[in-house]
């Protein structure tokens, strides 16, 4: 069994090695950051501007999250990380006062940054909010970071679609190894960990080099970056089954950035993911898509409007504890703000219930046994269901 990792402001205990016969890769463990303890595998919802969207940090206790994401690129943007300093850093200004993980800002830069251009020293950018010029370099989104005071950043790096051509994946890739080391020398905050991010597209020679890089450097965590785009689910399981195997005697947790629909989930927690962020859970929920075991229920069909159920009959969130679908799906037709809350407590509470039934099968040794019952609780709920994926 593989020692825990110590870090200056990180440590990770696999509390569960995968079995030996090697039918899965799944494992269980206790991520300890600065402000709190992580169980593993475990899903972060997205609080993209300092707020997990229509939650109050009481919500976010209540749906069972212990550790949320928030954005850098946008904080940097509104209302401005400084700003966010001086009045005590994020987890005092957003009232959480739970582990969170920033983001590096290059996903946001190259997704939602207008007329970006990427050279070898960083990003130039546009506002999406304002059209002003702005700049990223490692250097910056690492000392954004710093000034927010998240439990872990992220190093800065240059994400490209799955589907992108070779050579372009080469030369992002390359780059955010460069970077990485760059996000390294620049960071000196002893309260926070930076984990690193491996690219390489779903090129298996590239995303195997990144990998080895990557983990070749004193990050505390690594990420698996450029995935939950536009691959397939075989190209997706496919490249895991590249870069985890490479990390398999590593004593650092494994963060697959950007992945939410349970299904999609379970099947990388079997290939040996502990950490995973979306915003897909709470977005579906704004749009009346209410996750149940076996799939989900579109609150905007005509026949919830009679209907005296809760969404859910054993769900403990405050949606399922005290109304009807009935009532919901009125909220929803009379876009009464109450409906967006309701609904995404219940997604997020089904999520994250949903994490707890696996890192509980992971501890009794019974996952492997357990995964296809699980995989019939996810439903066919997938991340490729329509719903746009960025934050
Ligand atoms: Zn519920």
């Amino acid at each position: 069994m593989t020692a825990p990792y110590v870090g200056q402001a990180a440590r990770y205990e696999v509390t569960t090695p995968p079995p030996a016969d090697g039918s899965t890769r799944a494992r269980a463990g206790k991520l300890t950051l600065t402000h709190g303890v992580v169980e593993t595998p475990q899903f972060m919802p997205v609080g993209t501007n300092a707020t997990v969207k229509a939650l109050s940090p009481d919500d976010i206790r209540e749906v069972g999250a212990s550790i949320i994401l928030s954005n850098t690129y946008h904080l940097y943007l509104r209302p401005g990380h400084e700003r966010i300093a001086q009045l005590g850093g994020l987890h005092r200004f957003m009232g959480w006062d739970g582990p969170i993980l920033t983001d590096s800002g290059g996903f946001q830069v190259v997704s939602l940054g207008d007329l970006r251009v990427v050279d070898e020293d960083g990003v130039t950018f546009r506002s999406h909010i304002d059209g002003s010029l702005h700049r990223f370099t490692p250097e910056i989104a690492i000392g954004v970071q710093e000034a927010l005071g998240s439990d872990v950043a992220v190093a800065f790096d240059q994400p490209v679609f799955p589907s992108s051509q070779r050579t372009v994946v080469t030369d992002a890739t390359d780059r955010t190894h460069r970077w990485a080391e760059r996000s390294l020398a620049a960071h000196s905050r002893p309260d926070q960990a930076l984990f690193g991010i491996v690219q390489g597209g779903l090129e298996p020679d590239l995303r195997a080099e990144s990998t080895r890089f990557i983990a070749s450097l004193p990050f505390d965590g690594i990420c698996i970056g450029g995935l939950a785009g536009d691959e397939t689910p075989e190209q997706r399981d496919a490249t895991l089954d590249v870069a985890i195997p490479l990390l398999a005697d590593d004593p650092r947790p494994r963060y697959l950035m950007g992945l939410g629909s349970p299904a999609d989930l379970l099947e990388a927690v079997h290939r040996g993911v502990d950490l995973f962020d979306s915003v897909l859970p709470a977005r579906v929920a704004r749009n009346g898509q209410l996750w149940v075991p076996g799939g989900r229920l579109n609150l905007r069909n005509q026949r919830f409007l009679d209907d005296p159920a809760p969404i859910q009959d054993d769900c403990p969130c405050i949606a399922c504890r005290g109304f009807s679908r009935a009532y919901l799906a009125h909220l929803f037709r009379a876009k009464e703000l109450l409906a967006y809350r309701l609904a995404t407590c219940h997604n997020l509470t089904f999520t994250l219930d949903f994490m707890a039934r696996i890192r509980a099968a992971i501890r009794a040794g019974t996952f492997p046994a357990s995964i296809s019952e699980l995989r019939l609780r996810a439903g066919r709920v997938s991340g490729s269901e329509g719903v746009e994926k960025s934050a």
